[in-house]
């Protein structure tokens, strides 16, 4: 999975699934803060308009005066949009505005390489950086998949949860043929996975070979800690340190900078 083209250049690894619900926001989150527990230095990136990374690190959308949203769309410096956040994860966040900025960068040439860009200009100083994508394939998405060295598909265990898979890997595959030759799908990452469940296990023992892809182990427990740690503005991480919840994300962590 190695690219850089300097080994000082941050990895930039893309969660992305166009189905909403399926752990991306939260993969974001504790991923991050797994890293950071490591000694990584963070970014977070919320490329989505309903900014949920953004409000679950503790910061008010509403109260945000420069987002992605004018990195994106009026040449605003990366640097300058940066919040600190607790867990020592550094944020780009999101606003509703970033809604508009589809149909701003459609009429843009080289309007899927604006991210790319940004990060290249603005995220020299970061070990990782990690991208959460919106639920769609449109625009924002394409500037991720084309900054992106990796891709993480969250996939939770459950039912009918594999729709729109194979609509995602093509577009990477055009994405990899256009775009970015250089992004690698990393894997599945099983999320909301309930081990007493028969259905469950079935989607963990299926999902690799149906799609031919590896699969990011452990799965990530489904626990109500993670519904609870949104609200205090810090991941599972920190709210529920050692629950088998965090503890999944940090094996995640360690088997990607493994790789790294
Ligand atoms: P996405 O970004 O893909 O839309 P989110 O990360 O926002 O998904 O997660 C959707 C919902 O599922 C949120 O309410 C979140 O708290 C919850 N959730 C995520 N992961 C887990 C988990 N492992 N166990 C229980 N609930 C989870
Ligand atoms: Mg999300």
């Amino acid at each position: 999975m190695a690219r850089r083209k300097s080994t000082s250049d941050p990895t930039i690894i893309a969660l992305a699934n166009q189905k909403g619900g399926v752990a991306k926001t939260t993969t974001v989150a504790s991923l991050g803060a797994a890293f950071a527990e490591q000694g990584r230095r963070v970014l977070l990136v919320d490329l989505d308009p309903q900014a949920c990374l953004t409000f679950s690190l503790g910061v008010d959308p509403d109260t945000v005066e420069k987002s992605i949203h004018d990195v994106l769309t009026g040449g605003t410096d990366l640097g300058d949009v940066v919040i600190g956040c607790d867990e020592d994860l550094d944020l780009v966040p999101s606003t509703i505005d970033l809604a508009g900025a589809e149909a701003l960068l459609l009429v843009r040439p080289g309007r899927e390489y604006v991210l790319r860009s940004a990060l290249e200009a603005g995220a020299a100083a970061y070990d990782v950086v990690l991208l959460d994508c919106s639920p769609s394939l449109g625009v924002l998405t394409l500037n991720a998949l084309t900054a992106a060295d990796g891709l993480i598909i969250p996939m939770p265990c459950e039912m009918l949860s594999h729709r729109g898979v194979g609509q995602l890997l093509d577009t990477v595959a055009d994405v990899q043929r256009i775009l970015n030759p250089d992004l690698e799908v990393w894997g599945i990452l099983p999320t909301l996975y309930d081990g007493r469940s028969n259905h469950s296990r079935e989607v963990l023992a299926d999902v690799g070979e149906r799609y031919d892809l590896p699969v990011l182990m452990p799965p990530i427990p489904k626990t109500v800690r993670f519904a609870e740690a949104p609200a205090v503005g810090r991941s599972v991480l920190s709210t529920a340190s050692s629950s088998k919840g965090a503890r999944a994300y940090r094996e995640i962590a360690t088997l990607l900078l493994d790789r790294l």
